[in-house]
């Protein structure tokens, strides 16, 4: 039997704390959510009992640890339903993930004259990378720009598609507005033009369906931490036919085959991009995320979490003076807005004096905020733990802080 929702919260022992002498109420989960303590004990048993670097030793410890990280690729190739292990490159995070395509298919695919399509409602993360690497090669950089819902205009991305587009790097879900980009379709009209797609699911893997096979992505980005498992790990996901054909993005240990002063040749795939020591531990914590996430049923866990959105939706537009930015068909788990006459930056600290933690600013997305032509915004998102009361904190502490600087 799955587990049940409700009882989430109980697993996160820092949601039992007071911030500023109230109750925590974490709304910040876009930035990074907590951590069960599932994970929390998976790592301490790992430095307690198996630490070892991985691959290279034959002593017990060493054989140990890298079962269990191989066994953490083999888990996470499954949530993915990514046809083989091999495919799982272990990175830092969505940032890493994303720079590894961009420097190493930049160099293999990329020159002067052809042009990446990227939109305008990513995370730098997903834009930077780009820009930078069109730069580079003397390639062309093109945004699909979104509309007055916060959407992307798919007429729009048909135009920009040309004979020379070499890659398309869209998010699943944007992390400012909360859009859930219709990638299946995305990946559809790319492929029809035979260009390859990475999307970032850096805020898509924990809260909607991740079946790589499925979307036919050609690489799939996300961080560990925002899904529950801890800071400095990450995945790329490739398709083998990709991955094969591009040279690596760090060079060092692991990911030679052959070492001569004239001549170097590759490990192969995915040790290939697997230059240094791993983040062995923080592996073991990621599969302990997984392993966490997949005692819940995931159709129901989407439910809960789509049901607290509209709940919170609900509470923050009869707030008068709110405006709530983007009005997607579809939004996954952010709750973006601004109360009029009240900085966000300042409403952020209002806030957390109440216990309330958001985050304010631009979220790493200056183009979204340029297009709205707003300094930034107060950005509440959720995870399976929130509850509906954390939203009635939220609007009332909202309130609150509306009476006290409009008094
Ligand atoms: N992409 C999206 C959509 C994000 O929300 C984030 C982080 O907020 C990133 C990429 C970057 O993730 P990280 O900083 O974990 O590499």
């Amino acid at each position: 039997m799955s587990k049940d929702i409700l009882s989430a919260r109980a697993d996160f022992p820092i949601l039992t704390q007071t911030v500023n002498d109230l109750p925590l109420v974490y709304l910040d989960n876009a930035a990074t959510t907590q951590k069960p303590q599932s994970v929390i004990d998976a790592i301490s048993h790992y430095y307690s009992t198996t630490n070892a670097n991985i691959h290279r030793g034959n002593h017990t410890l060493a054989v140990q640890a890298t079962q269990a990280y191989e066994g953490v690729r083999k888990k996470v190739a499954s949530y993915l339903n990514a046809s083989s292990p091999d495919q799982i490159i272990f990175t830092r995070g969505t940032t890493e993930s994303v720079n590894l395509v961009a420097y190493s298919f930049g160099q293999a695919f990329v020159k002067e004259g052809d042009e990446i399509i990227v939109s305008q409602l990513e995370h730098h993360s997903n834009y930077v990378p780009w820009e930078l690497m069109c730069q580079r090669q003397g390639a062309t950089f093109r945004v699909i720009p979104f509309d007055e819902n916060g959407e992307l205009n798919l007429q729009d991305f048909r135009e920009l598609l040309t004979d020379k587009t070499r890659l398309v790097a869209i998010n699943h879900v944007s992390n400012s507005l909360g859009t859930v980009n219709p990638i299946e379709e995305i990946v559809r009209i790319a492929h029809s033009a035979n260009v390859p797609v990475l999307v970032d699911g850096a805020q898509a893997v924990q809260h909607l369906p991740h079946d790589v096979q499925a979307l036919d992505a050609d690489f799939y980005a996300f961080s560990g931490h925002k899904m529950y498992a801890p800071m400095g790990v990450g995945v790329l996901y490739g398709k083998k036919e990709w991955l094969e054909k591009m040279p690596p993005f760090q060079s060092g240990g692991e990911m030679i085959d052959e070492v001569t002063p004239t001549r170097v040749t590759f490990n192969v795939l995915p040790y290939k991009f697997e230059a240094g020591t791993p983040n062995v531990a923080d592996v073991i914590g990621l599969g302990a995320a997984i392993d966490y996430i997949n005692q819940f049923d995931f159709a129901q866990l989407q439910a809960y979490e789509e049901d607290l959105l509209t709940y919170g939706l609900d509470l923050l537009k009869a707030i008068p003076g709110l405006k709530i930015y983007g009005n997607p068909k579809h939004r996954s788990a952010i709750l973006p807005f601004n109360v009029e006459g009240i900085q966000h930056y300042d409403l952020g600290i209002l806030l957390d004096a109440k216990g309330i933690a958001v985050r304010t600013g631009q979220h790493c997305t200056q183009p979204i905020m340029d297009a709205l032509q707003i300094p930034g915004t107060v950005r509440a998102s959720l995870a399976l733990y929130n509850t509906r009361e954390d939203l009635d904190a939220l609007a009332h502490g909202i309130q609150r802080v509306i009476r006290l600087i409009k008094r």
